[in-house]
């Protein structure tokens, strides 16, 4: 399979350095050949919490697929001069994941976000992409995953509705950890961990202007938008990497 050979080790994690396209491609085999197989999507954050949380760095080591979102690690492979050769973010992925799904008849399943968000999504994307086929949403109450019932019900839930692709909207690193522990015995050929996703195609959050994103300014445009949260993490949290960007520097 393509991503095979296109592993490189990045910083703390490893790197499938993959177009748009490639992963695309990529992720429509692992719906026809794979079991429990799931998909990160590393951005400056998950670099910052991968440093110190083992149990973060557990479920990147088990990932099928690890593809690059946001133009800071971009930057930073540039400046390593091994580029990596695009930028591929939950949100931009998760639309046209949607579109491959419609034109093949993948099922999707649709868990996370705030009550109402993963069904007010399916809708406008169904709607979007005719013959899209959502199998199932949940959004589970906050404080799930330390509640077994909960958990159990989701699992169920999940298996009874027998998607192809399940998407897993947790935010970092709760979707991860769910994905490790979960995939294998849900047996969902393919899922992928997409942060915001369901939140920008339902409309709750909007998107940076498309000029931002290219500059490398989606975390700005964030803030705005949520500046309790989003100031932490981005002015204190992430402004981390610079010290992780020359630690890993001489790193073969
Ligand atoms: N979320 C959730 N359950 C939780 C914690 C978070 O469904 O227990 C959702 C939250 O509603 C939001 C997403 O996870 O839709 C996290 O978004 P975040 O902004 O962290 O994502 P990113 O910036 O990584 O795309």
């Amino acid at each position: 399979m393509y991503f095979v050979m296109s592993r490189m080790k990045f910083m703390n994690t490893e790197i499938d350095n993959l177009t748009m396209s490639e992963a695309l491609q990529t992720i429509d085999q692992m719906v026809q050949h794979s079991h429990g197989a799931y998909v990160v999507t590393p951005n400056v954050d998950h670099i910052v919490q991968l440093e110190k949380n083992a149990e973060l760095q557990k479920a990147y080591a088990h990932a099928a697929l690890i593809l690059t979102d946001g133009k800071p690690l971009i930057w930073i492979s540039k400046f390593y001069k091994r580029p990596i050769k695009e930028k591929i973010s939950g949100s931009d992925l998760f639309p046209e994941l949607c579109k491959l799904a419609a034109k093949k008849g993948y099922r999707m399943f649709f868990l996370g976000a705030a009550e109402g968000v993963a069904a007010k999504a399916a809708v406008i994307l169904q709607r979007e992409y005719p013959g899209l086929q959502v199998c199932g949403t949940y959004s589970p109450p906050y404080g799930f995953e330390k509640d077994s019932q909960e958990i159990e019900k989701i699992k169920k839930m999940i298996q009874g509705a027998a998607p192809d692709i399940l998407i897993v909207a947790l935010g970092a690193p709760k979707q991860e950890k769910f994905m490790y522990a979960y995939c294998e015995t849900l047996g969902v050929p393919v899922s992928l961990g997409l942060g915001a996703s369901l939140d920008f195609a339902a409309g709750n959050i909007k998107r940076a202007p498309k000029w931002m994103a290219d500059h490398g300014l989606e975390w700005l445009f964030r803030i705005t938008q949520d500046p309790k949260r989003m100031a932490k993490r981005y002015l204190v949290d992430d402004r981390k990497i610079l010290g992780l960007m020359l630690k890993y520097r001489k790193q073969k």
